[in-house]
């Protein structure tokens, strides 16, 4: 594959197919500088060199009842992970500063449910309006589960700009990971988050044993969805979960070729590094920020991760600059 001519393309509007797409999973390492230079030609053309930061806050955790086999706060999960229920709104505005002090562009509010109770929703719904009246450059991003359309609107009116719901996998594969909904509810929230007006950020998790064909599709599918921001995650097994034990089989340059794979399908969208990207690209997550222009700092839900610091480092010494609020 000639992987000039195919960024050429994208930067010329044209879309890759999802036979090209899977060529890029599956070239070799020998071609793969030439691939994140050519993912960074897209990139540089939408995003430049600016890297957005997010921090996450988990609000409630643990004591999920939905079974996805990856996720340690499920209840199948058995593990020390710490379970708390909602936090006050109090608590939810107090965190928006650590986002404000780490350069954060978002702030990402997330909580272990299958679905927000009227409670849960009216809880996030008085915070962002106090942290917007706080921090109004600060944005908001939710992540609450499967939503009707009249809990989507209410977020909407109360500030939050963006709400996260990711598919996970591909279609094909999900039944494997998840059983206790399928994946046409995941894609039912997806397009109701689309429809009353807030960015939708939706994106997967690779290594869980699917296919090369099984990330295509999911990255087509979340194109389907137009949507505004793809975190791609990194299996990192945990203790407790299905898929403990289970032998990571991503290697650093698979997940630069995920990675990749997503830029030239999604050119103008959003592609943020997510969980498991200390673990799984190691030495090179700097590599990572070619074809990505986005990554969550100082650790996840309920793993820790580079500080902040290191983080800020590793940005400005590969000559990418942090997105300010
Ligand atoms: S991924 Fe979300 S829905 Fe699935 S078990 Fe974990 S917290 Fe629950």
């Amino acid at each position: 594959m000639d992987w000039k001519t195919l960024s050429d393309r994208v930067l010329n509007d044209g879309a890759i197919t999802k036979t090209e797409a899977l060529a890029i999973l599956e070239s070799s390492d020998d071609e793969l500088l030439d691939v994140l230079q050519n993912a960074y030609r897209i990139r540089k053309k939408y995003f430049g060199n600016k890297v957005s930061l997010h921090l996450l806050r988990n609000v409630k955790s643990g004591k999920c009842p939905e079974d996805c086999a990856f996720c340690s706060q499920s209840t199948s999960a058995i593990n020390e992970v710490e379970r708390y229920d909602f936090q006050t709104v109090e608590s939810i505005v107090k965190g928006a500063q650590a986002a404000v002090d780490r350069q954060a562009k978002r702030y990402c509010v997330v909580s272990s449910t299958r679905a927000p109770s009227p409670n849960e929703l009216e809880t996030i719904c008085e915070a962002a309006v106090q942290i917007k009246q706080k921090h109004p450059s600060l944005e908001i991003c939710s992540s609450l589960g499967l939503l009707t359309e009249e809990k989507a609107i209410r977020l909407k009116i109360s500030g939050v700009d963006r709400f996260n719901h990711n598919l996970e996998t591909s279609e094909n594969y999900f039944p494997e990971v998840v059983t206790t909904h399928d994946f046409e509810d995941r894609v039912n929230t997806a397009k109701i988050i689309k429809k009353v007006g807030l960015d939708l950020c939706s994106g997967g998790l690779f290594g869980m044993g699917e296919s090369l064909q099984d990330r295509v599709d999911l990255i087509f599918a979340l194109a389907d969805l137009d949507v505004d921001s793809v975190p791609i995650n990194f299996l990192d097994p945990r203790p407790g979960t299905e898929f403990e034990g289970q032998a990571n089989p991503l290697s650093p340059n698979d997940c630069l070729r995920g990675l990749a794979m997503a830029r030239f399908s999604m050119p103008a969208t959003e592609v943020r590094i997510a969980g498991g990207r200390e673990t799984t690209l190691r030495g090179l997550q700097p590599l990572a920020l070619y074809p990505a222009n986005s990554m969550f700092t100082a650790g996840y839900l309920t793993t820790g991760g580079q500080d902040y610091e290191t983080d800020k480092r590793m940005i400005e010494d590969a000559g990418f600059v942090i997105q300010k609020a």
